[in-house]
């Protein structure tokens, strides 16, 4: 990238005021119009001068060529002095003449003028214009060739110093020039003005934000903001309506969860009191066993929120993620729920995979989201039922729970995924946030959840695709 470039883009990043910038571009613009209509102004102005000095100049020359006579091949210059007297007056510029004869011999005038050598092939009678210089002086000449009989023609040219000329040239060009000195300063002032006019709308955006209570999140109105700024704040007010959304569901999650730990803890709270008015040791042993019990579901909850606030901290971050083997992880999770499964007399087998199965994710969390599958498993199995859970290395790692238990209709198959959602007449205990924890775990490592029939069609197998590690 060129150096200059590199400072043009310096430049732009010094200024973090649109305003500035868009100034700062117009003042370049203007100076280099203004060093243009200077350039301009020079030439059209010394052009301007030019032309009626020329025109003088020329009438000068015809006056000299009328004093000179051809006949027969003599040529002869009768200019009386007063005529050269009158020729020489100028009160600012030095005029010379000269008349050259055929052998370029001076005739008349001043010797040194400098001369053109007389051509074989000219027009008679038309008057050419030249510059020269003239010991110290710039001087302008106009000169014709009048024909003699036999020879070459004879030289007649006039000169002048361009005093005349320069002064009205000046003249011009200070006519033109110096209100520019006011008018692009002004011009200047009024940009700025009118600039700081048009972004108004944005200062009165910025008190109506400033203004607003915090949990103000409705919309913003885009009335008399200008076209420029509305896809911005077209974009802004998306935000809030997303943020309005998320913060209502926050709002609800805290009350559902606030209703779940309500159930268990009035339990806590009832069976307690009970057990102290018991006197009978069997019916207190009766209460606590149902006090164990509310303290149990209230663990298991508290566990399930803290698991749902970990993978949301989690979310966008991928903190901590890493390549895990999933075979040795899931053995464990299926082992940690064998008691549970024995007791409730279910068959839980465990089919390993016969190679690695790698992904990349958070070892805290993917525990969590079997242990949760393996959990309802058993939970929504009944006495003598089947549970396998299983690896397979396909083309993309999987990891499925099947069970016999008493299946999830179809039209549930979704809305078992919202938090605190249960199918209706389910009689197990449990919060409804088991399964939306396993969605959110698999979306953050961008994993697919789905539940269908068992194969023997009816139960309930829960499969769950991982990316493979190097596309995680
Ligand atoms: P919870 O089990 O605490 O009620 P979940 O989010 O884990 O909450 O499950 C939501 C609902 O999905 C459960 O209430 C249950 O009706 C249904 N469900 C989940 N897993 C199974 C399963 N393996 N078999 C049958 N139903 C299930």
């Amino acid at each position: 990238m060129s150096n200059t470039l590199l400072r043009f883009r310096r430049l732009r990043y010094a200024f973090d005021s649109l305003l500035g910038e868009i100034l700062m571009w117009i003042l370049i613009l203007l100076l280099v119009l203004w060093a243009l209509s200077v350039i301009m102004t020079y030439q059209v102005a010394s052009n301007i001068a030019r032309t009626p000095y020329d025109e003088l100049l020329v009438e000068e020359v015809k006056a000299v060529a009328n004093t000179v006579r051809t006949e027969g091949g003599r040529v002869r210059v009768n200019m009386p002095r007063a005529a050269e007297g009158v020729l020489r007056a100028d009160a600012r510029d030095k005029i010379y003449f000269q008349v050259l004869g055929s052998k370029s011999e001076l005739l008349a005038g001043d010797k040194d003028l400098p001369w053109v050598a007389q051509p074989d092939n000219y027009t008679s009678g038309e008057i050419l214009l030249r510059d020269e210089d003239f010991g110290a002086d710039e001087i302008r000449v106009a000169y014709t060739f009048l024909p003699v009989h036999g020879a070459k023609p004879v030289l007649v040219q006039v000169g002048e110093t361009l005093n005349k000329r320069t002064a009205l040239t000046g003249g011009i060009i200070s006519g033109v020039i110096v209100p520019q000195f006011v008018i692009v300063p002004l011009a200047v002032l009024l940009m700025y003005l009118g600039l700081s006019q048009g972004v108004t709308p944005l200062h009165r955006l910025q008190d109506e934000l400033r203004s607003r209570m915090p949990t103000d999140l409705t919309p913003i109105s885009t009335e008399g903001i200008p076209s420029e700024i509305r896809p911005l704040l077209t974009a802004l007010n998306d935000v809030m309506v997303r943020l309005d959304e998320n913060l209502v569901a926050q709002r609800r999650f805290i009350a559902d969860a606030a209703h779940q730990l309500k159930t268990p803890l009035t339990g806590l709270k009832t069976q307690t009191e009970l057990a102290l008015n018991e006197a009978d040791p069997e019916r207190v042993r009766s209460r606590l066993e149902h006090v164990a019990a509310s303290a149990e579901n209230l663990s298991h909850l508290t566990r399930q929120l803290l698991a749902l606030a970990k993978a949301e901290a989690t979310m966008g971050s991928r903190e901590g993620f890493h390549v895990l083997e999933l075979n040795g992880m899931a053995r464990e999770a299926t082992m940690a729920w064998a008691d549970r499964a024995i007791a409730k007399n279910i068959e839980l087998a465990f089919d390993e995979a016969d190679q690695p199965i790698n992904v990349v994710g958070s070892p805290f969390l993917l525990r969590e989201l079997m242990s949760n599958l393996v959990d309802n498993a058993v939970k929504y199995t009944p006495p003598h039922g089947q549970i396998t859970v299983r690896l397979l290395p396909e083309r993309y790692p999987v990891f499925e729970v099947e069970d016999t238990g008493i299946g999830v209709a179809p039209e549930e198959r979704e809305r078992v995924f919202e938090r605190f959602y249960r199918v209706l007449g389910t009689q197990r205990d449990g919060s409804g946030l088991g399964l939306a924890i396993v969605k959110e775990i698999a979306d953050l490592h961008r994993a697919r959840v789905h539940i269908e029939s068992g194969s023997r069609g009816f139960g309930t197998l829960v499969r769950v695709s991982f990316p493979r590690a190097k596309e995680a």
